[in-house]
């Protein structure tokens, strides 16, 4: 199938972008293209504007603050894999980048396209609220939301009509925080059918885990104690917590609860290595 026709544009400065936008078309930003070429071509999408946003280099910066990370939201899967952007995360962005899809999906797919995207098995969602990141988002005003507001359900987020993700801001991991990623899939770089997620820093008083590949936003335990006993010890992780916690949301089916616990199990095991 092919798409409907459309306009393209290519704008080179942000407010352009955001102009057009908010011209009252059916406008849709396009970014690395890796989701929305397939949509596009499927006709699940018809938009009779393409905003294409891959020559606005506001979204192409990123800077080290003194304890974030701010990354443009036109930052490529590769560009993290690679190391052409600062880390603040001891590694653990890196090591997430290197297992989204392959090499010519992450040359071009972007972390924002990723998280606006929404798709529920992707791995920035869960990752980046694992990490306490912020969206920042541009219209009008410029908003800050937690990475797990800004995704409000499968495929959906709480991005206006007229408003684009400008970037990401993560938090500066201490020297001695402790990350775990995993990533259930039947071949390596595919979507996941779990994830889990934790992220443990005692200097800076966080605890986090996420359940992700649910069929519905990630689960994000934004205090992860009640994961392990009350406790902020990673050797007290009770699988039993976790399968009540998605029993409460809706996962029915008891083997992919246990799926989805052994995700977060092998993800506190890094942790704790
Ligand atoms: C074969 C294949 C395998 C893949 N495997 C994985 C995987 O294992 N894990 C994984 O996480 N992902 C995977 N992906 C998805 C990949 O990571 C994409 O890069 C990502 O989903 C979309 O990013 P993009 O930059 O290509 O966005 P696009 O496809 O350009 O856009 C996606 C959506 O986001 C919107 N959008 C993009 N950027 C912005 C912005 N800054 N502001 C507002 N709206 C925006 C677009 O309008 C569109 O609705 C895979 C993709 C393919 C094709």
């Amino acid at each position: 199938m092919k798409p409907v026709n459309f306009a393209y544009e290519k704008p080179r400065h942000l407010d352009d972008a955001l102009r057009l936008l908010g011209n009252g078309s059916q406008a849709k930003v396009l970014a690395g293209g890796q989701s929305l070429g397939p949509m596009l071509n499927m006709r699940l999408v018809q938009p009779d504007l393409i905003v294409d946003i891959t020559a606005l280099d506001a979204l192409k910066h990123c800077e080290k603050q003194q304890d974030f990370l701010v990354l443009g939201a036109c930052i490529t899967h590769a560009d993290i894999e690679d190391g052409r952007v600062p880390d603040v995360t001891n590694g653990a962005m890196a090591a997430v980048a290197c297992g989204i899809a392959y090499r010519a999906v992450r040359n071009r797919g972007t972390i924002g396209g990723s998280l606006t995207n929404a798709d529920p098995s992707a791995d920035w969602i869960s990752a980046l609220a694992a990490l306490g990141a912020d969206a920042i988002v541009r219209g009008k005003d410029t908003r800050t939301i937690p990475v797990e507001s800004y995704v409000t359900g499968a495929l959906e987020t709480s991005l206006g009509e007229n408003e684009l993700l400008e970037a990401i801001r993560v938090p500066a991991h201490s020297k001695k925080a402790r990350w775990g990623y995993y990533k259930v899939c039947r071949k390596t770089g595919e979507y996941a059918h779990a994830i889990g997620a934790v992220l443990l820093d005692r200097a800076r008083n966080v605890f986090r885990a996420v359940i992700g590949a649910t069929e519905r936003k990630p689960l994000v335990l934004a205090d992860a104690k009640p994961l392990f006993q009350g406790s902020d010890d990673l050797r007290k992780f009770d699988p039993t917590a976790a399968d009540a916690m998605l029993a409460s949301i809706g996962m029915d089916d008891p083997l992919d609860r246990k799926i989805h616990t052994v995700a977060l199990a092998r993800a506190v095991q890094q942790a704790s290595a």
